[in-house]
């Protein structure tokens, strides 16, 4: 089966490598489907899933904002953070998701806060989404 290589890097280091036929993303620009032979490009990611599927089998990564640099053979996410379902930890993401909604209801008068909370409240929703939390 025709697959691309897939890795996924954080500043903390690598986080996944493996193979996929498929693998999608949700860039600023909208859904993006690569299959191996796709043109090159680097486009920004939001805050989403990632997935690489194999077959039936698709595995999901939580991904914070980063690019992804695609390749006719290779896909690299280089992400601010990304974590595998397994390495979630759910009441982290839910006290994450807590502060956050909290900030908003206060900060209103200040755009730097509320940014910041935003982007915390759709990191932590983005965890608890890939854990079926
Ligand atoms: P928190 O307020 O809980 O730190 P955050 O969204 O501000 O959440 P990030 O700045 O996105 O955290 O990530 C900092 C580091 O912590 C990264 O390595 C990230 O993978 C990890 N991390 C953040 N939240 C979780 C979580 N709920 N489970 C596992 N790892 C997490």
């Amino acid at each position: 089966m025709n697959t691309l290589k897939v890795s996924v890097v954080t500043p903390d280091g690598p986080v996944y490598e493996g193979e996929a036929e498929l693998v999608s993303v949700k860039a600023k620009s909208g859904e993006l489907g690569i299959l191996p032979g796709h043109i090159p490009l680097v486009a920004p990611l939001t805050i989403n899933a990632v997935r690489f599927k194999n077959g039936a089998d698709t595995l999901l990564l939580a991904v914070s904002g980063g690019f992804v640099e695609v390749r006719p053979k290779q896909v690299t996410i280089l992400a601010e953070s990304a974590e595998l379902p397994s390495d979630i930890d759910v009441e982290r993401a839910r006290a994450a998701k807590e502060r956050a909604e909290q900030r908003l209801n206060q900060a209103k008068q200040d755009n730097v806060d509320f940014r910041r909370a935003e982007l915390a409240l759709k990191r932590a929703i983005n965890r608890l989404d890939l854990t079926g939390k």
